[in-house]
């Protein structure tokens, strides 16, 4: 998918996040988590989905616990450079606030067919290696929005 929604919202004369370009494919797709503190806190989930990274706003953030179910707001794409990004945006900017790296490592996808068709279809699952997240998650769309729930390994 484009960048096109992600780089119309910003000025990037003015902020420090990164325009974005594309990069070469890497053997396994990153996952990343930023806490945000915007507006409101939030974290951003973000998954390397066909070389941008497919994004959430996740207001409670991601959980471990398989009886919890995580209200996931899909955003627009964001760049593979913004994985690395922490720091400020400024005020006046949109999303203003601070951003700092949570968790972040590789998954694997575990579903019938590619990661961009189970998305698609409204139901990912995947397995994510990262510091505090690690295991069987499942992404699954519903009337009212994503949640992101934790699977049983
Ligand atoms: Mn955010």
């Amino acid at each position: 998918m484009a960048l096109l929604e992600y780089r119309k919202k910003r000025r990037f004369a003015e902020t420090p996040e990164p325009r974005g370009k594309r990069l070469a494919r890497r053997s396994q797709p990153i996952f990343v988590v930023q806490k945000h503190r915007a507006r409101s806190l939030h974290y951003d989930f973000r998954l390397q989905i066909g070389g941008v990274l497919a994004s959430w706003a996740v207001p409670k953030g991601p959980s471990m616990k398989t009886s919890d179910k995580r209200l996931a707001v899909r955003t627009e794409d964001h760049p593979m450079e913004y994985a690395g990004f922490a720091g400020e945006i400024p005020k006046g900017h949109y999303g203003a606030g601070t951003v700092e790296i949570w968790d972040a490592g590789t998954f694997t996808v575990d579903g019938e067919g590619s990661a961009a068709q189970q998305l698609e279809n409204g139901k990912l699952e995947f397995t994510l290696a990262g510091k505090k997240l690690a295991g069987g998650f499942v992404l699954v769309r519903t009337g009212r929005g994503w949640l992101l729930i934790k699977r049983r390994d």
